[in-house]
């Protein structure tokens, strides 16, 4: 949308105005046209019109193409409703009698847009449908800036770019008379000109000399603002449009759903809004309403770690996004299906909360991950009785103690393994009737450590094999995580001897 300008100001070019008005002037044409139509069919239900906020923006309210205030068109029929816009019927302009909210008399609209007779109730159905307000904001005796309106001093024809263009501010927002306007400029208001062929606001760098006369007819403009796409050095561009009385569709008043103005349009913004499931609608910190703060994002780069297998960062994915099929969850959409935890007596309804931590076989799983964690920090024997991970330590990987800071990366291991295996654990007993004894649960948490440690371990190997500018961030990686003296592996010259004998929970020695 950058470098796209209307050839004469006011008017767009043919081919942008087909791709803004397709619904009722896409000609047939190549292959491409007609992907680019088909697009843009799907597309526009996901914009809506911001209503109008001054006289001007109500007589560029398209006829066609609006969705505020009667849709249907009127009930002219479609292929009508196409050929009246092509006859030059876009907007209330078109059918108004200048500068007054009264209808052109019939014989004119006849002759200017060939109308037949049936249809004079159908434009007259576009005036009385105009909402109330709309009325009252145009009939304002006199026109008024208000702040944040974008005005541009013409001292030549309209269709000509204006001298200068400013911004109306609290301070100093000048009365807009039909004719000629004295404008006495503040020596603090900023203002710009027009890059002839950018059509970009070039800010100016002299002040207005004081005492300088600048005359012409002052009138809101429409400018578009864009920022550039590269997300590091993101910069912000206005663009001069035309007067807004002379647009006969003005596309800063149109907004796609998801908020962004219709210009600043990305390919990837426009994949979201065809397919609502690439972008959440509901935010991380929605899902956990009332138990993580209002700007709570989670750790993305830990959940993928590239260190973690795929099936438990998917695993601990969901588990963020709340979409695992707990019974409290499946309860909601099943009625028949109960609530309740199957794995132990409390009789408490299955929240992730609850199956992932309070739960006793997981809370025996935390535990003897505990004891790993004290171990290798290590905790002195002393330090009296440890505080249980909390449930957001565990699913939500809230920050551990500082004392265990050096054992980050191997925490964040241990935790995506555990919640997987919490989770094979309840299955097991909820699908199969297997419940785990302590011991197995426990062994079957060591191994699967041991299994991590392996991978990093073979790593290292296949990077001697494959990629031997990866070794030294394979070995340094592993040392970090899995480097703890006697504890997981005895080395050996031949590579690591794993310890298959695993710690016993709540036993540590300092
Ligand atoms: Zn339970």
């Amino acid at each position: 949308m950058f470098h796209i300008q209307p050839q004469q100001a006011g008017a767009w070019p043919p081919s942008l105005q087909y791709t803004f008005l397709s619904r009722f002037s896409a000609p047939r044409g190549s292959a491409v046209w007609q992907r680019i139509t088909q697009a843009w069919r799907q597309i526009t239900p996901c914009l809506d019109a911001v209503p109008p906020r001054n006289a001007e923006e109500i007589r560029n309210v398209h006829l066609w193409w609006t969705s505020h205030y009667i849709g249907e068109n009127f009930g002219f029929p479609l292929p009508r409703a196409r050929q009246l816009a092509h006859r030059g019927m876009h907007c209330l302009d078109d059918i108004y009698e200048a500068d007054s909210f009264t209808l052109k008399p019939w014989a004119l609209l006849q002759q200017q847009f060939g109308l037949v007779a049936h249809e004079r109730p159908l434009v007259e159905n576009f005036h009385s449908s105009i909402p109330l307000p709309w009325v009252d904001l145009y009939q304002q005796t006199e026109t008024q800036a208000v702040e944040k309106d974008w005005l541009g001093l013409f001292p030549g024809e309209l269709c000509v770019d204006p001298a200068l263009v400013f911004r109306a501010t609290d301070k100093f927002s000048p009365v807009l008379p039909p004719g000629d306007a004295v404008l006495d400029l503040p020596h603090e208001t900023p203002y710009f000109t027009v890059g002839a062929l950018s059509r970009r606001l070039v800010p100016a760098v002299t002040p207005v000399a004081s005492g300088s006369i600048l005359r012409g007819r002052l009138r809101r403009v429409r400018i578009l603002t864009a920022g550039t796409s590269q997300a590091k050095s993101r910069q912000i561009h206005h663009f001069y449009l035309a007067p807004l009385s002379r647009l006969i569709f003005d596309p800063g008043r149109w907004v796609w759903s998801s908020g962004d103005p219709l210009h600043n349009y990305t390919v990837p913004k426009g994949r979201k809004l065809l397919n609502p499931r690439l972008h959440l609608t509901r935010t991380i910190s929605q899902k956990w309403a009332g138990v993580v703060e209002a700007d709570f994002t989670p750790d993305w780069r830990d959940v993928w770690g590239s260190a973690r297998p795929r099936k438990e960062a998917a695993f601990a994915w969901s588990l963020v996004h709340r979409a695992v099929a707990v019974n409290h969850w499946r309860h909601r959409a099943i009625v028949e299906v109960s609530d309740l935890c199957q794995c132990c007596d409390l009789g408490q309804p299955e929240t992730l909360e609850h199956c992932f931590h309070a739960c006793a076989p997981a809370m025996r799983a935390w535990d003897f991950v505990a004891t790993i964690l004290h171990c290798l920090a290590p905790t002195p024997r002393d330090a009296g009785p440890w505080a249980r991970l909390s449930w957001k330590q565990c699913i939500l990987n809230a920050p551990l103690p500082g004392t265990f800071d050096a054992l980050r990366p191997l925490w964040s291991l241990l935790r995506g393994a555990t919640l997987w295996i919490i989770w094979i654990q309840r299955n097991q007993l909820v699908f199969h009737g297997h419940r785990w004894p302590t011991e197995v649960l426990e062994q079957t948490l060591w191994d699967a450590f041991l299994d991590l440690a392996r991978m990093a371990w073979t790593r290292i190997a296949w990077c001697e094999q494959n990629q031997p500018s990866g070794i030294t961030k394979a070995q340094d990686s592993f040392n970090a995580t899995w480097l703890h003296a006697g504890f997981f592996f005895t080395p050996t010259e031949r590579g690591p001897r794993w310890n298959y004998d695993r710690p016993r929970t709540g036993q540590y020695q300092t």
